[in-house]
Parts: structure tokens; sequence; C-alpha cells
């Protein structure tokens, strides 16, 4: 993860099929790197993992294989095919083979080691799963590489570097250049864009060159040399704001436009087309969702049934969001395409309180963008002072993230002052601190569903609180700075490991046994 999180690189994204963004969306990422460095020409591949990582028990329930599969074949991680993306590896005449074998080329967790043939040539590539579906490849033949997606990458594999770097120096304009020497050595050319093809063919020509390999980047926002962001606490957003007197919408535009090179437009029409794809998970879900292999059923055709007949308790717009929010729950758990938002553990809390709550106050869409936005730049704060991920965080990284995020969205889109956005968000994170992480059945469903209901409510009583100047304390900065001490110290049972919490009661562990004997594909997520 880049030190300057992009809203919708790290925290609002990506646009998915699967349970789980750290595996399926981002092993797709890394399957896509592999088959770019083979021009798409692929006949053998070994996928190795290492008995100590996550992954050598994982691979296959958590959805990696799916997601490295489609993306060895150029799919996007929302294609339709990818819950066959085996039997379409197989049709297409690759064959992969994989091992559980010690790999000494990363000691994280989750870490692909991967090596690739055709009949002309192959290569290894050594990636791994950062969270939230961001990637780095830390190795490409050998050569240690720093890669996450962002850039376009063209390598150049020549005998000697000093002749190309001149003739690329006075010919194309780049962010960086790196020489790696070794078995197989190339240049690493990072930039805005590939070498052009003309450029290509005069260097193909040197008898130095060996080949060139064109990588493109697999995240919407590119990074850039001296990347610069406005600010990156909330402290120093304030002091950011001192003689402009913005709204939180309006500092998320800001951010993110100089985040990415992006115009200010671009980027409110980038998130109303997130908003898109979240209003047709809720409608997908509500017309009802059917998949084999999942713990819970349709349930939010009951909630809204119940609804209809006026037999519900509490308020509509909090009976909306519950509604809303399940309904988005069963569209992952159904392999339908989902927003991680900020995961895709917890997908539901955000777009349910934000588009629950809008639709409940007859807003417009624009202020549905505006409250996403506002969303997205809490969760800049929280990717790069905390984390998303329920392996390090516990639930609270996940859904306490998001119900902190949608309470200073819900503040925006009722008119709030910016004091009061970050007074919701402060107060709705300082609630879930120490959530912890113990998914049923080893799935992203259950206890997954409620969590995301009570992140999106306790948004909501959030922002009242805070509309209502409620005193919230701690200001955000330190309460975002919290839950990385505290994530810190929940023991690893409670995080995301199936070894403690609900996880291991009798019944939890029946709802396995029955669903490994059945169905023994998609297993847990975070
Ligand atoms: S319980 Fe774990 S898997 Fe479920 S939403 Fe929370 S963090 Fe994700």
């Amino acid at each position: 993860m880049s030190n300057f999180p992009s809203i919708f690189n790290d925290v609002i994204g990506p646009v998915m099929r699967g349970p789980s963004s750290s595996h399926c969306a981002a092993s797709l990422r890394i399957g896509r790197l592999c088959r770019d460095l083979m021009d798409g020409q692929i006949n053998h591949i070994l996928i190795e993992f290492d008995p100590e990582g996550s992954l050598a028990t994982t691979h296959k329930s958590q959805g990696s294989d799916m997601g490295l599969f489609g993306g060895f074949l150029g799919w996007e991680a929302f294609d339709e095919r990818l819950q066959s993306s085996e039997q379409y590896i197989e049709q297409a005449g690759i064959q992969v083979d994989i091992l559980i074998v010690p790999v000494t080329a990363s000691s994280h967790p989750n870490t692909y080691q991967i090596s690739l043939s055709s009949t002309n040539e192959s290569h290894r590539m050594v990636a791994i799963s950062t969270g939230g579906g961001m990637i780095e490849v830390i190795s490409i033949d050998g050569e240690t590489v720093s890669m996450a997606g962002d850039y376009y990458e063209t390598l150049i594999y020549c005998t000697s570097p000093e002749k190309v770097k001149a003739y690329l120096s006075s010919v194309f304009e780049f962010d960086s250049v790196e020489w790696h020497p070794g078995e197989k050595p190339f240049l690493e050319i990072k930039a805005q864009q590939f070498l052009p093809e003309n450029l290509c063919h005069e260097l193909v020509a040197f008898p130095e060159v060996q080949c060139i390999k064109k990588l493109a980047p697999v995240l919407p926002i590119m990074a850039r040399k001296n990347l610069y962001v406005p600010f990156i606490t909330c402290e120093q957003m304030l002091q950011y704001n001192e003689d402009k007197n913005l709204s939180l919408w309006e500092l998320a535009i800001d951010y993110e436009s100089e985040r990415g090179k992006v115009s200010k437009v671009e980027v409110f029409e980038k998130m109303r087309a997130i908003l898109h794809i979240m209003e047709n998970a809720i409608q997908l879900g509500l017309k009802g969702t059917h998949y084999e292999d999942r713990i819970l059923g349709s349930q939010s055709l009951q909630f809204r049934a119940q609804l209809q007949q006026n037999r519900l308790t509490g308020g509509n717009a909090n009976n909306l969001i519950i509604m809303y929010v399940s309904a988005i729950m069963e569209v992952k758990s159904s392999m339908g395409v989902i927003v991680a938002a900020p995961t895709a553990g917890s997908c539901g809390a955000l777009p349910g309180g934000i588009i629950g709550m809008a639709e409940s106050m007859n807003l417009s869409e624009d202020d549905k963008v505006k409250g996403l936005l506002a969303a997205g730049l809490i969760g800049v704060f929280i990717a790069a002072h905390a984390t998303f991920a329920a392996e390090v965080g516990g639930c609270m990284a996940e859904t306490g993230s998001g119900g902190g995020m949608a309470a200073a969205g819900i503040v925006v889109m009722a008119n709030g002052t910016l004091s009061q956005s970050l007074a919701a968000a402060s107060l709705a994170l300082q609630n879930p601190l120490g959530l912890i992480c113990d998914p049923i059945g080893n799935r992203v469903e259950a206890p997954c569903l409620g969590r995301n209901v009570m992140a999106a409510t306790n948004a909501v009583s959030c922002a009242n609180m805070a509309l209502s100047d409620y005193n919230h304390l701690i200001p955000l900065d330190e309460v975002i700075e919290t839950m990385k001490k505290v994530g810190d110290e929940i023991h690893h049972t409670l995080r995301c490991t199936n070894l403690g919490g609900l996880s291991i009661t009798k019944a939890a562990k029946a709802i396995e046994a029955q669903l490994e004997e059945h169905s023994p594909v998609f297993f847990k997520v975070c």
C-alpha cells in the first residue's frame, strides 16, 4: 500500500466478485501481470505456496486460485466467468500445478511464487497480497523489484544497460529506470505510458536487446514520480482548510485529484460510477440471490416483506439500511458484483448506510456521491495510519472502519459542518474498538452480516449524535492511532484465523463440517 493511499485504489474498490478482496481480487491482479510478462502465451504454470504461509491451506477455499486463473486469462475482477475459471484455464490448454513447498523469497503469509513457461520462454514472479485487493510484485526472474500495479512497466531484457538507457533518455519520458542484473538481466522502466511501438522496434534492433515486455497497470489510479498529497492526517487537513472553508466531500475531491493527478470532475464521476454499482448490488440482492455454496439464504426478501407490512419496529431509515446491507452481503455471498468498501467482508455497511439514509431523506444522486467521497477520505486516514485487514486488526478494521466512514458521509449528506463530520467518524470508530474477527464455518457470512448491520446503524446513531454536537472527546487522528494499537493487541486466535470466538463453537464446527462435506470451495475471507 502506498504511504499516500488513493480513495479508489486503497479504500473504495475494487469492483469485484468473490468472497475476499485480499484473495480473489489481489490474486487476479497478480495473474494479469504474469500474463503480460508472458505476452499472453502460457503453456505451463507452477504455483508454489509456503507451508508456513496462510495460502497453503486457503488458496482454494478463499478464492485465490479462482482469481489467479482469471488473471492468467486476462479477465477483470468482476468477470462473470470467474467462478468457473478453473475450467476455462483447462480449456485454454494451460497446465497448472500447485505445490506446497518452502518459499524463501518472502516471509509474508500471502506469498505467491509463480513459474511460467511457453514453448519459447520462461519467467518467474514472486508477489504478495497486502490486503483489500492491493498487491506487490517483489521479484521477477530472481531480481528484486517493487511493483504495485500502478505504473506502465516496460521491461527491456538486455545484456548491458548503458546504450539502451542513453537512447531512452533522449526519446522517452519516464518516472524511473532501474537496472536489474542477474541471470536474465533487464531494465525496468516505470512510466505513465508504455514505450511506444516505434521505439520498441528500434530497440529490439540493438544487438544488446533480447526482448521487451509490457506490464499494464492493474490499479485504477496511477502513481508517479514525486507523488504529493495536500494532507495525510486529519490535523493537516484542518490546517489546509483554514482559509478554504471546504466540506469533507470537497476536501476528499482535493485530496484524490492531487493524489491521482486527475480532474475534480473525474473524481466526482468515478465515485458516481461506484455508487451505481453499489445500487445495482442492492437491486440484485432484493430480487433474490441463489448460490448453493453458502450458509445463509436470501434473508433480505423476508425483511422487505415484514417492512412492507409495517411489522418491524424502529424507524424506517434504520430498517431500510438493514435491508440494503443484507441485500449487498447476499450478492457478495452468491458471487455477484460488489464494491469492496473498504473490503469484500465489509462491503455492506458503507453503501447500505449511505444509500439507505439518502433515500429515506429523499436526497439526490449527487448527495449520495458526496457522502461516499467524504467517507472515502476518512478511509484514507485509516489506510494510512491503521489497517483494513482483519488478520491484523480484527473486525474493527473491516466493519468498524466501514461504520466510521459511513458516519462522516451521513453528516455530510445532512449538511452538517466539517467538525461534525469528523466528530461522527471519531464516535463511530470508538464504538467497535477491539471487535474480533471470528467467522462462522470459516466463511464471510456470519457474524459478518450482523457486524455490517451493526456498523451501519452505529454510523446513523453517531451521525445524529454529532449533528447534535455531542462531545466526541478524542480527535479522529488519535482514535485511528488507537485502532492500530488495539489491533496489535488482539490475540491472533481472534483475527480471522478460525481459532477463536464464534468460529470454535460447537454449532460453528458442525456447520463447517457440513459445508466441507458438501461443497468444499470458497471458505472464509477477510
Ligand atoms: S467477522 Fe471477520 S470475516 Fe466477518 S466481516 Fe468481520 S472481519 Fe470480515
